[in-house]
């Protein structure tokens, strides 16, 4: 889930936390200032006595009460002789009986509604084998979601959707809820007989009773695997099927949705050859199947069933700004990287995440060539400097941790995936992917931690990289290297490297390396051409000497941009131009073109930027141009901003429209029309009816109307439209703010009407009525939107609204990160003078 990039696993309280850090630059100032980080508490490993061998879950529901009645079977084997009482996690249930096996009940303690603790009829040793029963039923309020239509969205599914991760699966079914042990499944669901039942494994049976117009669905998984990924989906779809090697690869879409997940999943089948291809290891479970579900943030890699949000599918038209293949290939690799190999503990999550992002990467390496692969993982190390630089601090591995919500996050993502492109860069191809493989294949089936992939690599390659791991995960931090480079005159090119990073003090519970030992590659380009010199930098205070057959016109430090680093390294805009012009390697290209904007926009920057952006091969430096451009405001980069507009990539039009939105134009009114009218690109209509609103013109009003009653694919040309009539701010269009605000209207609609009603209200009752009543609607995203067009509606009137919404937050709500932001709100409208009312 990061900005254009489509969204990575997890449940919605990530995905309200990173659409408030994301929507939201102020958030940080409003919610998270401040205050001295506080030593997260040790976390270890939970230890077990008994070792679980197979679940078997039988279910069925109350959909009215949003109620589950289970009976579910744990077998086990004790790991330790006289083993007379089992302790099984079992969240907010009824038990209504505990039996051995089939035969006599049991004496059972329920703890504190979690902990069901089972008196043995008997010791037992560790050549038994046990199976206790629970009869249960529950009304889960984590784990299991019931989605029904509701009044505000008559047209939402009937659906029922599970999510274990991190240690919700116990709220469905009583289980050792924790990754550190492995079990079989079956999974029996008795459901209407108009839905279908997906779980993880192979269907055994679909069983109908004609007379009570139900169906009983048994699915069961033969391959052991953590209580965590247990998955449940029921819901009304349709099978787009595929295939690997005979095995069914399938995508369950709403009925309604066939030819769009047709579009949305054309390459799943091709990516389950190439995983299996890349791992060394064939797709090893019986199917696999990806599942759309309503409300779900991102994705979860169930294994063999992966749960996806059905944002996920989308029309052909949307493949001009993107493909779902993020998403997609995140939760395939976890079939290898966290399913088949499992991290021990949350603590090691990166062993699942980080693979699973790295192999996004890879799977857009195979798509699109090198220079994807590399940019992507420059945005990755960018999200990482961005938490860096907000405080968020921590080594990717550690045991200290508030709890296992709280490592889902950017080290478990995108920093972890930016540490394995630097292994790749250091190991080298060949032995990288040589240690990959060696590693999945000796912990097929295990759990793992850190240690055991080290040791896996040293036994692929030879290497032993202690020291690799000890910077990059055991400690935190990145080198800030200062650079300098000198050319004698005379032959040689002189290279100095310093190291200024200094220790966090203010957490010193986190160590941090003192010197960041690591290869890199210098590139210096003479007019003869380019050549790679790959030094070692071992010590805080380095210096390099190459012999240069000229003067050199590019030192390009670390080239590929591998390293997660920051740079000082002044260079004048004549050679950055040059640089963006000529450097072979396109992350310095695209380095260049980001540097550019930030020295005093001279002419012969200028000048390099609008080349770039016409010419170069690679679509990130044409769009990193056009934005460095968008920051210029000179009649260079205006007309190098109308070319790019002309751009074959929707991507790059659309930095170019919004680069020339900033300029607030009139005479541009036509323009954006233009692109309204006729792009194919969603983004670039979206984009272009944000400028329009901008300029002001008296064409605006009628083109964005107009758009406003084309329908679109999840309307998203009416919320873009809206997003227009926002920025133009004519008092006609907070009627239509009101009308689109409405429920029943789509939630982009409606969250894009919430803004409007926030920029234009100010002063309105019937604005600050339908706003604050946004607050109690049951779709979360709407809430967001309410809470945000509150903010910028600024009506101190608003306060006890607010102040109610603290007191019954909605469940699903990251309470931590949404208190504070609130009452960051709720401080400023105090502050606030009372707006003068407008009826
Ligand atoms: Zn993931």
């Amino acid at each position: 889930m990061s900005s254009t990039r489509s969204l990575l696993s997890r449940s919605l309280i990530w995905f309200f936390t990173l659409v408030l850090v994301l929507q939201l630059p102020a958030f940080a100032q409003i919610g998270m200032g401040g205050e001295a980080p506080k030593a997260p508490p040790f976390q270890w490993p939970r230890s077990h006595p008994y070792d679980v061998q197979h679940y078997r879950i039988s279910l069925s529901f109350d959909w009215s009460k949003k109620a589950v009645s289970g009976e579910t079977a744990i077998t086990f084997k004790p790991f330790e002789d006289n083993l007379t009482t089992v302790e099984v996690d079992a969240g907010e249930m009824e038990i209504k009986s505990v039996k051995l096996g089939g035969g006599g009940p049991l004496k059972f303690e329920y703890k504190d509604r979690e902990k069901l603790l089972v008196s043995l009829d008997r010791p037992y040793s560790t050549a038994d084998t046990i199976t206790v029963t629970v009869d249960y039923s529950a009304t889960p309020h984590k784990g299991l979601t019931f989605i029904v239509p509701n009044e505000s969205d008559p047209s939402r599914p009937h659906q029922i959707w599970s999510q274990g991760e991190a240690r919700t699966n116990h709220y469905w079914f009583p289980c050792y809820d924790y990754p550190n042990d492995k079990a079989t499944t079956e999974l029996i669901a008795t459901v209407e007989d108009k839905y279908q039942v997906v779980s993880n494994g192979s269907l055994v049976s679909v069983r109908a009773d004609a007379a009570k117009k139900t169906k009983t669905w048994d699915w069961r998984m033969d391959q052991p695997y953590s209580s965590y990924l247990v998955s449940i989906i029921v819901g009304e779809y349709i099978e787009v099927k595929d295939q690997f090697k005979g095995k069914p690869v399938s995508s369950y879409v709403y009925p309604d949705q066939l030819d769009n997940g047709r579009v949305s999943f054309a390459r799943l089948a091709e990516m389950v050859a190439y995983f299996s291809e890349k791992t060394g290891y064939d797709y090893p479970y019986a199917k696999y199947a990806q599942t759309m579900v309503r409300d779900f943030g991102g994705a979860m890699e169930n294994i063999t069933a992966t749960t996806m949000t059905d944002n996920a599918v989308h029309d052909k038209r949307s493949e001009v700004d993107g493909t779902s293949d993020d998403i997609v290939s995140h939760e395939l690799a976890h079939q290898w990287f966290g399913d088949l190999l499992t991290c021990r503990d949350w603590g090691e999550i990166w062993l699942n995440e980080s693979f699973a992002t790295f192999m996004e990467a890879v799977w857009n390496e195979h798509k699109k060539g090198k220079d994807d692969y590399l940019y992507e993982m420059s945005n990755n190390q960018q999200s990482y400097y961005q938490a860096w630089f907000q405080g968020n601090r921590r080594p990717i591995v550690t045991n200290r941790y508030d709890d296992p919500d709280a490592v889902f996050d950017t080290y478990a993502y995108p920093r972890g995936a930016a540490v394995l492109n630097m292994l790749r860069f250091v190991l080298g191809e060949d032995q990288f992917w040589k240690a990959i493989r060696h590693y999945v294949k000796k912990y097929e089936w295990q759990n793992v931690e850190t240690a055991q992939f080290k040791v896996a690599i040293e036994e692929a390659t030879g290497q032993n990289l202690e020291w690799f791991f000890d910077e990059w995960l055991y400690k935190m931090g990145h080198p800030e290297f200062e650079v300098t480079s000198n050319y004698d005159g005379d032959k040689t090119l002189t290279v100095a490297v310093k190291q200024t990073q200094k220790s966090d003090d203010k957490r010193p519970w986190f160590p941090s390396p003192d010197v960041f030992i690591m290869p890199v590659d210098i590139a210096v380009t003479t007019a003869s051409g380019e050549k790679v010199h790959r030094v070692w930098i071992d010590n805080r205070d380095e210096q390099f000497k190459f012999d240069v057959d000229s003067k050199p016109l590019i030192v390009n430090f670390d080239r590929g941009n591998y390293l997660i680093k920051r740079v000082k390294f002044n260079r004048g805009d004549a050679d950055l131009a040059y640089q963006l012009l000529h450097d072979n390697d396109s992350t310095g290209r695209v380095r260049a073109a980001v540097e550019l904007k930030q020295g005093g926009h001279s002419e012969t920057a200028a000048k390099a930027l609008a080349e770039a952006c016409a010419k170069d091969q690679f679509w990130a430096v044409r769009s990193e141009s056009a934005k460095s451009l968008g920051e210029f405001r000179t009649d260079i980069s205006r007309a190098g901003l109308l070319e790019a507009v002309k751009d074959k990539d929707a991507r790059v039009r659309r930095a170019a429209i919004a680069g020339l939105a900033s300029l607030k134009d009139k005479q541009l009114a036509d323009l954006f029309i233009d692109r309204i009218n006729n792009d194919p690109s969603y983004q670039v209509v979206g984009e272009s009816a944000k400028a329009l609103g901008l300029t002001g013109a008296p064409s605006a009003y009628d083109a964005l109307v107009g758009l406003l009653k084309q329908d679109s694919w999840q309307d998203n040309l009416r919320a873009a439209a809206l997003n227009g009539l926002g920025n133009l701010k004519d008092s006609r269009s907070l009627d239509l703010g009101f009308k689109y605000a409405a429920p029943g209207n789509t939630p982009s609609v409606r969250g894009a009407a919430l803004a409007l009603i926030g920029t234009l209200g100010k002063g309105n009752d019937r604005a600050l009525e339908v706003l604050t009543a946004g607050l109690k609607e049951p779709s979360l995203p709407v809430v967001f939107n309410a809470v945000q067009a509150i903010a910028q509606l600024g009506d101190p009137r608003a306060v006890p609204a607010l102040e109610d919404f603290l007191k019954h937050l909605p469940g699903g709500v990251p309470a931590g990160a949404v208190v504070p932001f609130i009452q960051g709100i709720i401080n400023q409208l105090k502050n606030a003078k009372p707006v003068d009312k407008k009826g």
